[in-house]
């Protein structure tokens, strides 16, 4: 039987970072990702806060070095989806659709995925006018008119890059306050192709086969009025990609999985968090390296006992 001493589930910046360092350390390191490396930082256009990188750099670009190196040390990427987790005669067991690997030690880095607004036409509408995703879609709004959803970090740094497209970029925000950092609500502020409407929330989105139009609500006068649009991007936070993991380990009331934030350990010995899927986790790339570095140093030494033992 084919034994891994580390498997990481998640190919963001915490699963390739704790990659890098368990493949770098000899362990025998897999990484499963069910579509493609980069997390969501391939999905950011400009990076402008990741140390080393002054003049900033694409979450494209930087997802792909990391990628390399992890690999350059011995990292194995499977391109598989996670189904379920097991524990049988001391061992861990990755369940895919059709096969199962085995590892002596896990790190949860499977992150979390983009929240939806939940209204009707959202669903059918997607990749028809509606996207969670300003780099890989904004091309598509050149000389349109779109509405970005959300009031945080993400919401006004997809819109500042989206009007490199657009003529004009409205952000709809369900309070007249936002949530994102005071230097993109600065630079939002300042951007001519930005319009703010305030306390107002997507009620449905309409389009026989693409986006024509939502409803909008203004949630203090409770008015709903139709407004024309060519498209909807959505950054209404996120929801952790923990479905697989069942009662394998504990999860919060929202679903990330609890794990101390000094030694990364799950309620499961030999299983460890990282990143974003972490509950408590500060939610920056750097931070998400940081876990996955920590979290393989734990994986190493936890492999270290089992051999004493
Ligand atoms: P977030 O900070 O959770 O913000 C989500 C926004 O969506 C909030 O303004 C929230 O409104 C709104 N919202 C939530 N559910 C909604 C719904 N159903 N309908 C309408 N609006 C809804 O999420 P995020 O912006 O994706 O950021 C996530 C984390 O990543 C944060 O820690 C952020 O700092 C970090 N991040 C950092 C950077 C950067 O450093 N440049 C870039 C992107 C993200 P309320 O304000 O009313 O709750």
């Amino acid at each position: 039987m084919d034994i891994w001493d580390v498997a990481i589930i998640g190919g963001g910046g915490a699963g390739l970072t704790a990659g890098l360092y368990a493949s770098r350390a000899n362990l025998k390191t897999c990484l499963f990702e069910k579509i493609s490396t980069g997390g969501q930082i391939a999905l950011t256009d400009d990076v402008e806060n990741y140390p080393g990188f002054p003049e900033g750099v694409t979450g494209p670009e930087v997802a792909q070095k990391m990628e390399e190196q992890a690999k350059k040390y011995g990292t194995e990427i499977i391109t598989e989806e996670i189904m379920a987790l097991q524990e049988k005669d001391g061992k861990f067991v990755l369940k895919t659709a059709g096969k199962e690997y085995f590892s002596h030690t896990i790190i949860l880095a499977s992150g979390a995925s983009p929240r939806k607004v939940g209204v009707s036409g959202e669903r059918e509408l997607t990749g028809k006018g509606v996207s969670y995703c300003a780099t890989c879609d904004g091309a598509f709004f050149r000389n349109k008119q779109i509405i970005v959803v959300g009031g945080g970090d993400s919401a006004l740094q997809e819109g500042l890059f989206l009007t490199r497209f657009a003529t004009k970029v409205y952000i709809v925000h369900r309070r007249d306050k936002l949530r994102g950092s005071a230097i993109l609500q600065e630079r939002a502020f300042k951007n001519q192709k930005i319009e703010f409407i305030w306390d107002t929330v997507i009620d449905s989105m309409h389009g026989s086969n693409k986006l024509e139009f939502v409803k909008l609500r203004n949630v203090k006068k409770n008015q709903v009025r139709d407004f024309n649009i060519d498209g909807v991007f959505v950054f209404v936070g996120h929801d952790p990609e923990t479905k697989y993991i069942g009662d394998f380990v504990k999860l919060d009331e929202k679903g990330y999985v609890i794990a101390d934030a000094v030694s990364f350990e799950t309620s499961r010995k030999g299983v460890f968090a990282a990143g974003e899927v972490r509950t408590g986790a500060v939610k920056q790339l750097v931070t998400a390296c940081g876990e996955g570095c920590a979290a393989a140093l734990q994986a190493q030494h936890y492999l270290e006992t089992l051999e004493t033992d």
